[in-house]
């Protein structure tokens, strides 16, 4: 017979084991992720098409999880934007990049960083004061950090506008993520005064292969010359498409062609390798 002790004991153990972590919902678990502040940024470097030399790096949340999983965005930035939980996030990449690079981005200012912003951040503009206070004593220039948002953050075009144009008085580069995505005509995007466009990848992709939309890249590159906008191309993966897009006049590239987004410590290390050259 189980004493009754043990048996009380028992029941405890296995209600405990089912609120543990793991019997959460998503969204309960993003919020304790958030409370514990268990993020953590990869850097993408951001490479000159001209000579391959490393001028930045873009920021790229990932969540690691107690068990020591890595979660890619895809899977916890939808959820994040719904419930709202994407403003501490920002808040914290934004404390991870001061962090990790202030000291290189002090010691070059040839360099940037590049941080992705939520559709609220640009709507509310409430993410430009977090900056500022972050940056205040860290010895990195405004102009060495970029803001980049995709075209869903500037769907409220007024607010947008506004967001941008203080982020550029302030000194900040303001971009275009994911160009090609949306529905951007050439007069939304007079308005808003970027003055980066990010290709998106699909686009890159079509470069040298047979396909509908693969006049659309010259398109955008002729719409992005027409604005003066710096060009980055993102998800370059092979020779060829690098090419192609230097000879059309694009200034800078992401991708695996270069180098996979990867931990501070790798980046560090990507930096110093690419100054040697
Ligand atoms: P994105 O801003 O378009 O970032 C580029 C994504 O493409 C990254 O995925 C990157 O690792 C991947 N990528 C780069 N080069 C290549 C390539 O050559 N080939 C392939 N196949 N993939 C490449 P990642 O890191 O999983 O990020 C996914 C998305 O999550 C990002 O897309 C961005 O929209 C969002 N995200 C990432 N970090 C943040 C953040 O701190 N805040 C917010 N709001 N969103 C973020
Ligand atoms: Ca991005
Ligand atoms: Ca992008
Ligand atoms: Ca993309």
């Amino acid at each position: 017979l189980i004493p009754i002790g043990a048996f009380i004991s028992l029941f405890i153990v296995a209600l405990v084991f089912r609120l543990s972590r793991e019997r959460l919902s998503p969204l309960a678990e993003l919020q304790i992720a958030v409370k514990k502040r268990e993020f953590v940024v990869h850097y993408q470097p951001m490479v000159d098409l001209c000579n391959g030399a490393c001028v930045g790096a873009e920021a790229l949340v990932r969540w690691r999880r107690p068990d020591g999983t890595m979660v890619h965005p895809d899977m916890f930035i939808p959820l994040a934007e719904e419930s709202g939980l994407i403003l501490p996030i920002t808040d914290q990449v934004i404390d991870t990049v001061v962090r990790d690079l202030g000291g290189m981005l002090a010691q070059d200012r040839a360099m940037h960083v590049a941080i992705n912003l939520s559709a609220e951040d640009v709507r509310t503009g409430r993410v430009l004061p977090v900056l500022s206070k972050a940056l205040e004593h860290s010895g990195i220039q405004n102009q060495q950090v970029w803001l980049e948002a995709t075209e869903r953050g500037f769907m409220d075009i007024a607010s947008a506008r506004a967001t941008v144009a203080k982020a550029r008085a302030m000194g900040h580069c303001a971009a275009l993520d994911d160009f090609g995505t949306g529905y951007s005509s050439l007069q939304f995007l007079q308005g808003l005064q970027l003055d980066a466009l990010k290709i998106d990848k699909s686009f890159v992709d079509t470069i040298g292969k047979e396909s509908a939309s693969r006049a659309v890249v010259s398109h955008i590159i002729d719409m992005a010359r027409t604005l003066d906008l710096l060009i980055v191309a993102e998800g370059v993966e092979t020779q060829a498409q690098a090419d192609y897009l230097r000879e059309h006049g694009v200034a800078l590239a992401q991708g695996w062609h270069y180098a996979k987004a990867m931990p501070l410590d790798e980046f560090l290390a990507f930096y110093q390798q690419s100054r040697l050259h």
